[in-house]
């Protein structure tokens, strides 16, 4: 099928539902989400929503906190922007109908994270992501304007390339949608879209250990590699310190880890080591509240000297009913591992959290390609510098997909855009064969495996090359499987899970020091004379993965 339309947006996540509900005013939008409608990273985020509220803080001091985290290479000028619209985009919230905690005296309660320097986490009690996502769902499906299909993997953006060489007329290159694999039809759909914004979310997956959902395999960006957009700062990907360790696990599957929110730490959680004594004063004065890094390389380290497969968090000194009240999800996800968190320790390991690099993008959230939006995490805006501070990630999501609303309602209005006769449609011809579905599987296996040794929290230079001689041979062996075999999900989520190692590992490799969320044991120290700057990568060979 051929499906025309002014705007297709990719990702139902908070950052594709924003911008659906704000570009529904002027346009035609088509969602397209490969699972159900509300599964996303969205969904999963409990601590909540960084912004200036409280009468005690401000603007400059959360500027100030997020350029410390980034250790210098947040974007100034877009760290004031992003900051400066927060309280506006929790209005916009609570008007679309998202139920935030409040105070007894009927004000938002504002919790308190690591790296923060006030209380300023705007949360619904410990499910703030899934409140948004029930608040912004429930507003899209009263809008006639927005069309939104589950069950819809975008393959590949539309751009120059798929035309007969004939029609290249520029180098530069036009995004005019994306071919879409409609999972229950099994069938491709060509989308052709005046614009289209990439709201795929995160790429945790990539890794053995993560707190993402099984959705969160990198699509956005290998796609936008493939089509040649500038990627940045691939190698800063954050680790959570504090996933739930369950010994029973089967880390082989793609399950999340659990996650104790960054907030239990932020109420005045302790961690301690399997003998019960504390650690953290040893790594930084902020102790527990130090930013995520160098908590979770605190750990990492622990863990190693010891031996221990875990540390833990331990939160029975305070009060039962508090700590009830202030995480009930966590409280009870724990009690059905028989972990009260009321009484017991809970074990606790880092675990693959959040991507701060992502598509390039300017201060409407356009890319390198014309026509092409990327908001949320997705996205690199130079918000996160070297590592993103805590609840900055939906602040980000919410203000870039608004300003790229706008951006492209001037696209619409003016007619910049020029869509191309002959755009051809997918053919897919191969088969899938058991035997494939096994080796998709192995090799996905094998990615993550990859990742978590030798791009981990901990890297070094043998480290890294070991990573991409063994991404390029898995590389080699995918796009054979992919040209033979008949499209799947599979299929094309091990495709761009091998392009997005790839980028990690080639990024990390040409930051030649530490910063940030990238520890090099060969490059111990930060290098500003060269490299104070994002890491940017293209691919050189379009199309052709790299
Ligand atoms: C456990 C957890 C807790 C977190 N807590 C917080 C927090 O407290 N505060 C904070 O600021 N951040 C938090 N984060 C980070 C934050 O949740 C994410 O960065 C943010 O939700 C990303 O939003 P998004 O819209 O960009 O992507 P997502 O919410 O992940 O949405 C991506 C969407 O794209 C779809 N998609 C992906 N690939 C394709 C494809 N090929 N075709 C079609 N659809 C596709 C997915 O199905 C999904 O609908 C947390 C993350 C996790 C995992």
């Amino acid at each position: 099928m051929r499906i025309e339309t002014d705007i297709l947006i990719i990702g139902s996540g908070i950052a594709g539902l924003r911008f659906a509900i704000e570009a529904s005013r002027f346009a035609e939008v088509y969602i397209v989400t490969k699972k159900d409608k509300a599964e996303s990273n969205t969904n999963y985020a409990q601590g909540g929503i960084a912004s200036v509220i409280s009468p005690d803080d401000d603007f400059e001091l959360h500027i100030r906190d997020t350029l410390y985290a980034g250790d210098g290479l947040c974007d100034e000028k877009v760290v004031e922007f992003v900051i400066k619209e927060g309280p506006k985009e929790i209005q916009k919230l609570i008007e679309i109908g998202t139920e935030f905690s409040k105070t007894e005296n009927g004000r938002l309660h504002l919790a308190r994270e690591g790296g923060h320097s006030r209380n300023r986490i705007v949360h619904a009690k410990d499910l703030t992501g899934k409140e948004v996502e029930r608040a912004l769902l429930n507003k899209i499906c009263q809008i006639d304007n927005i069309h939104l299909l589950e069950n819809h993997f975008a393959i590949d953006l539309i751009t120059e390339h798929h035309l007969k060489p004939k029609k290249l007329k520029s180098k530069k290159i036009n995004c005019w949608g994306a071919y879409v694999f409609d999972i229950e039809k099994q069938v491709v759909h060509t989308f052709i879209a005046k614009c289209t914004l990439l709201a795929t979310g995160g790429l945790g997956q990539a890794y053995l250990h993560t707190t993402n959902p099984p959705i969160a395999t990198g699509d956005g960006f290998a796609m936008a590699f493939r089509a040649g957009a500038v990627i940045g700062n691939m190698e800063f990907i954050q680790f959570h310190p504090t996933a739930l360790y369950e010994s029973d696990s089967d880390y082989r599957s793609t399950k999340p880890a659990f996650l104790i929110s960054e907030a239990v730490r932020g109420f005045g959680a302790k961690l301690r080591l399997k003998n019960g004594e504390e650690f953290m004063h040893k790594y930084d004065p902020r102790a527990e509240l130090a930013p995520r890094d160098i908590v979770a390389r605190a750990i990492d380290f622990e863990l190693k000297k010891s031996g221990d497969k875990f540390v833990y968090l331990d939160l029975t000194f305070k009060d039962k009913e508090e700590i009830i009240n202030n995480f009930p999800n966590i409280y009870e996800k724990c009690l059905e591992k028989n972990i009260d968190i009321t009484k017991d320790f809970i074990p606790v390991i880092p675990a693959a959290h959040y991507a701060c690099g992502g598509v390039v993008t300017d201060l409407n959230g356009q890319t390198s390609i014309a026509n092409l939006f990327a908001t949320g995490e997705v996205a690199m805006t130079g918000l996160h510098g070297a590592n993103r501070l805590a609840s900055n990630s939906l602040l980000e999501a919410l203000v870039f997909s608004q300003y790229a609303a706008y951006r492209t309602e001037k696209i619409l209005k003016e007619k910049l855009y020029n869509i191309p006769e002959g755009i051809p449609d997918w053919v897919d011809t191969g088969k899938l064969t058991t035997e494939e579905k096994i080796l998709i599987s192995q090799s996905r296996h094998e990615i993550r495996d990859i990742l978590w040794d030798y791009v981990g929290i901990v890297r070094s230079n043998e480290r890294l090359s070991r990573a991409l001689h063994r991404c390029k041979l898995i590389h080699e062996e995918v796009k054979q499987m992919y040209h033979e075999s008949k499209i799947s999900e599979e299929i094309l989520e091990l495709r761009n899970l091998i392009n997005v190692a790839y980028m990690i590992a080639f990024s990390a490799s040409l930051r030649k020091e530490s910063r940030g969320l990238h520890y090099n044991i060969d490059y111990p120290q930060k290098d500003n004379l060269n490299f104070l700057k994002p890491t940017l990568i293209q691919n050189p060979a379009v199309l052709q993965d790299f």
